[in-house]
């Protein structure tokens, strides 16, 4: 996050304390002063101040619960207040940018998505300034207090200080200060984040890995990567670093990689790898179903679920291929869930299966026994994975102390 100071050690057990009591009652409301005590081990009176600031702020609200079977008084719950607050969730991509609105409870208000040029005379940071300047007196009507902006996008990122050193498809793009441009020209903080990670942290507050302390997710696309959640925290959530497990090599005497080695997963499991592969094949093989229609991603899953026999091999080898590098990463995370964030998914009666087999086969019996493969709730599109940025700073009360202040 690119904020103005670090807190010191007492406003951080504030801020850790506030963040614990917020996502109780945004994740459990309506909830108690007595529960919220129980549940975030702190005393009556610490709930009582920090309650008390917190509805003072327009951030939670009274409501009344009646104990089911009790005929008593209602008590007092408490619930978030969520719509007075929004944020700007911002989304790049391969030649568009997507911007929204979207209140505290992560709820959309507006979206557009807008060409943004991959090569132009002016640099991306001061175009993308004019977009958000636009945005707003576009959507002006419809805009509440502005808490945060959450960036989401591929490359090389610092997360904590808000630099991308790097990017895909974005070639002139080189140490941009995005997060400090941002920063100060709409004064609130900006959040950054890689998107694959984003996308993780989006399953685990509100997807497929929702509860689970410790997740893999596999992203299977143009790209090839991961994230890890361990013991309930994003891996490598504050530093410039990526689970890199598309560039872990799978065949020494394959294709050169773009990273300047040979043979890594992406070469094999990528998207296009893979409509390559099967655009060889399928003149080796007369009767697939797949001659007489163009070959895509689509018509590549419709056939391997439709029993297709030259595009079943396909899919099950990604699994395979993919299940081996999963399997390594099973022994030293030992997950309770893996995901898979694929295109390729639509296929998962054919590729779930191959990737856990390939899985069970490779890695330690005890861990991999339990494991599950299943898809990911969401795509790798839209800005909920901005959401996820701005929840998590929420909850661990970075920017709720920001709100708190005023
Ligand atoms: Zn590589």
């Amino acid at each position: 996050m690119v904020a103005d100071s670090q807190p010191g050690h007492i406003d951080q057990i504030k801020q850790t304390n506030a963040g614990a009591v917020y996502r109780l009652i945004d994740q459990l409301g309506p909830v108690s002063r007595i529960d919220l005590s129980r549940l975030a081990q702190l005393a009556p009176a610490s709930i009582t101040k920090i309650v008390r600031e917190m509805l003072e702020a327009h951030l939670v609200q009274e409501t009344e619960i009646q104990e089911p079977g009790s005929r008593g008084r209602p008590a007092v719950g408490l619930v978030v207040e969520t719509e007075a607050w929004h944020y700007l969730s911002l989304r790049i991509s391969r030649g568009e940018i997507y911007l929204a609105l979207r209140d505290l409870s992560s709820k959309l208000v507006v979206e557009d998505k807008l060409p943004l040029e991959l090569v132009a005379a002016e640099p991306l940071e001061v175009r993308i300034t004019a977009l958000i300047d636009r945005f707003f007196i576009d959507h002006q009507q419809k805009l509440e207090r502005l808490t945060a902006i959450a960036i989401t996008m591929p490359g090389i990122i610092d997360t904590e200080n808000g630099i991308v050193h790097r990017m895909p498809f974005y070639e002139d793009v080189k140490e941009m200060p995005l997060g400090e441009v941002l920063k100060n020209h709409t004064g609130v903080p900006v959040y950054i984040q890689h998107d694959i990670s984003a996308w993780t942290m989006t399953e685990a507050l509100f997807g497929a890995s929702r509860g689970a302390r410790d997740v893999i997710q596999v992203v299977i696309d143009h790209n090839v990567g991961a994230g890890v959640i361990t013991d309930g925290r994003l891996l490598h959530a504050g530093s410039s670093s990526l689970v890199e497990i598309g560039h872990t090599q799978v065949d020494p005497y394959g294709k050169r990689c773009y990273c300047g080695n040979h043979g890594c997963l992406e070469t094999i499991a990528s998207v296009d790898s893979v409509l390559e592969l099967a655009q060889l094949r399928l003149g080796q093989s007369m009767s697939s179903t797949l001659h007489g229609q163009p070959l895509t991603v689509e018509s590549l899953c419709a056939a391997a679920q439709q029993g297709d026999l030259l595009a079943k091999d396909i899919i099950t080898g990604v699994g395979i291929n993919v299940g081996r590098i999963i399997a390594i990463m099973v022994n030293l995370f030992n997950p309770q869930k893996i995901l898979i964030g694929s295109p390729l998914s639509q296929a998962s009666d054919v590729l779930f299966p191959a990737i856990a087999d390939s899985i069970r086969q490779q890695s330690l019996p005890a861990y991999s026994k339990h494991i599950v493969v299943e898809s990911t709730q969401f795509t790798n599109q839209g800005t909920m994975a901005g959401a996820a940025l701005v929840k998590d700073a929420m909850y661990n009360g970075s920017l709720l102390i920001r709100l708190l202040q005023g």
